[in-house]
């Protein structure tokens, strides 16, 4: 007996009585949509942040900042010959412990342990403030890490472009909601809810330089594919 051909799945929402099928579109859009949300939605507009390997660059001051997954990278950067331009080389760590190993660290570093993630920022401002030579900013660590200092250092221009940030750890994602420009840190899955305006929004694939975050957009409650964005993990 000859087996009958299957049919395609149906992108439209009418069942075969002419009346919408829900189960039948929820069935197939946690089949598919996972691979088509970025492509339709973020498609060509999918703008990333720049990371690159830390290298020393000419400049008087070096501030070099990192949480517990960039040390490793720091520590590749200050396996390097320093460069001869530098006078002043600063290293904040947010995190319990430094475990960059100290005979890397010459005598004209300064280098302190930030526990807390408000102290950390406070001293990178200081830091940032007190830089009147040219200075280059050295970040590493997860990508929330990287885009909160990025964020941090843009205020006042003072240390321009001269920024280098090394990706080691998580790729969660900072975002800003599209209606209060609240920022959220750390977020790891597709759909979130703004607990202020309280809206559930989408994280795009853009980022945004000038903020220092990715862009979202608003979803409807109703909208059929909020559950599966839920689930659907950003790295
Ligand atoms: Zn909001």
């Amino acid at each position: 007996m000859e087996a009958k051909p299957q049919a395609a799945p149906s992108t439209g929402s009418e069942g075969v009585d002419g009346t919408t099928s829900e189960a039948a579109m929820n069935v197939f859009l946690s089949q598919h949509v996972k691979d088509a949300i970025p492509d339709t939605v973020c498609g060509e507009n999918s703008v990333l942040p720049l990371f690159t390997s830390l290298d020393w660059r000419p400049a008087r001051t070096h501030l070099i900042v990192s949480d517990e997954a960039g040390l490793a990278a720091v520590e590749r950067l200050l396996a390097n010959p320093f460069p001869v331009s530098g006078e002043r080389f600063t290293l904040h760590v947010l995190g319990r412990e430094n475990k960059v190993d100290v005979l890397l660290l010459p005598d004209r570093m300064d280098a302190c342990v930030n526990p807390d993630d408000r102290s950390f920022r406070e001293l990178l401002c200081a830091s940032l403030r007190a830089s009147s030579s040219p200075t280059q900013l050295y970040a590493a660590g997860s990508q929330s890490f990287l885009l909160s200092v990025s964020r941090l250092a843009r205020p006042g221009e003072r240390v321009g472009s001269a920024i280098q940030a090394e990706l080691t750890g998580s790729r969660a994602r900072d975002v800003q909601c599209m209606c209060c420009k609240n920022i959220y840190r750390d977020i790891d899955y597709r759909a979130l809810d703004c607990p202020r305006c309280e809206v559930t929004l989408m994280v795009s694939d853009h980022y945004s330089a000038s903020v220092g975050a990715f862009e979202t957009v608003a979803l409807r409650p109703a909208d059929a594919n909020l559950q599966t964005l839920r689930k659907q993990r950003l790295w």
